[in-house]
């Protein structure tokens, strides 16, 4: 039976110490604020623009909501940035993805000045992670490297594999994990043999979309397991990529879903605004 990775107190106290540093900041009226823009309808970009802007809320960051119409067009999206980019009100921008079809999500993404690219998604923040030399780490990937040395597994030398290879997700997790001197292998729908790649893992994270892929069999025992996938099911709850209820009974310390990544992933958006603000105002 394995340990529960809890990610709503990991990042709970993650949360603590922005609010802190948040307040320390309003004392030398240094204020930090994140702009959320959400085009269109998605309901599930709704849910998570409203859990940032609680999340802000709630660490005594000012969070400025842009909800345009689903039939924006791109030259209006990047206007909005560009007024943005020289708002000195805001230090992180954040374009809630997926877009509607007609908008260039690569577009918008240049579109962010890399300095108040809190997503790390610019290809300029993109290529610092690579050489190591970077201000702002992508938010899940980033999330899960605080669960996985929550549970005090050493990463150096491990087994690490990474079901996904997308570049907000599987790619960017990768390249953490080499950087805490991983052995890291990455899959993806083109793998031959998945199953037989996973149980090699003693670290395994799953960025698939796919409910309940990752199966007791393809678990190594005593495995650190992170379940990365938010998927909903037709009955309206949440699964993740792992199968739960199997795999809690051979890995080492796994994540639920939710409750796991989930909660990660704002805590370190807030983090990176924080970081933006400090930047700005020559704060180390
Ligand atoms: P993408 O759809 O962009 O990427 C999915 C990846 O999984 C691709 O690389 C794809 O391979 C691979 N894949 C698909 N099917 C299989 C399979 N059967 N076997 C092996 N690999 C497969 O998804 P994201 O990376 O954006 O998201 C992944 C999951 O994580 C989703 O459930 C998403 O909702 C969730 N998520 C959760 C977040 C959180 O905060 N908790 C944040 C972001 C995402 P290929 O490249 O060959 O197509």
């Amino acid at each position: 039976m394995s340990k529960l990775i809890n990610g709503k107190e990991v990042s709970a106290a993650v949360k603590e110490k922005i609010k802190a540093e948040v307040l320390d900041l309003k004392k030398k009226n240094i204020t930090v604020g994140l702009a959320v823009i959400i085009v269109g309808d998605n309901p599930a970009s709704r849910v998570y623009v409203n859990a940032k802007k609680k999340a802000c809320e709630e660490a005594g960051i000012d969070s400025f909501e842009y909800a345009l119409s689903g039939d924006t067009n791109q030259d209006e999206l990047i206007n909005l940035i560009k007024k943005l980019n020289n708002n000195d009100n805001v230090n992180g921008i954040l374009c809630q993805l997926p877009l509607p079809k007609h908008i260039d999500e690569l577009a918008i993404i240049n579109a962010i000045t890399p300095d108040k690219d809190v997503d790390a998604f610019h290809p300029v923040n993109v290529g610092k992670i690579m050489i190591g030399d970077y201000n702002y780490l992508p938010c899940t990937p980033a999330g899960v490297m605080e669960l996985i040395n929550s549970t005090g597994v050493a990463i150096q030398g491990k087994e690490c594999v990474v079901v996904g290879r997308s570049n907000i997700v599987g790619k960017p997790m990768a390249m953490l994990l080499l950087h805490q001197s991983g052995t890291v292998t990455v899959c993806h729908s083109k793998t031959r043999n998945l199953a037989e790649v996973c149980l090699r893992a003693d670290i395994l994270v799953a960025a698939v979309g796919v409910p309940k892929l990752i199966k007791a069999d393809m678990v190594k025992e005593g495995a650190v397991v992170i379940d990365v996938g938010m998927n909903r099911l037709e009955n309206g709850k949440l699964c993740g990529d792992v199968d739960f209820d199997e795999v809690k009974e051979k890995a080492g310390f796994i994540t639920p879903v939710p409750g796991g990544v989930g909660p990660m992933t704002i805590a370190i958006l807030l983090k990176n605004t924080l970081t933006s603000a400090k930047i700005k105002n020559g704060i180390k």
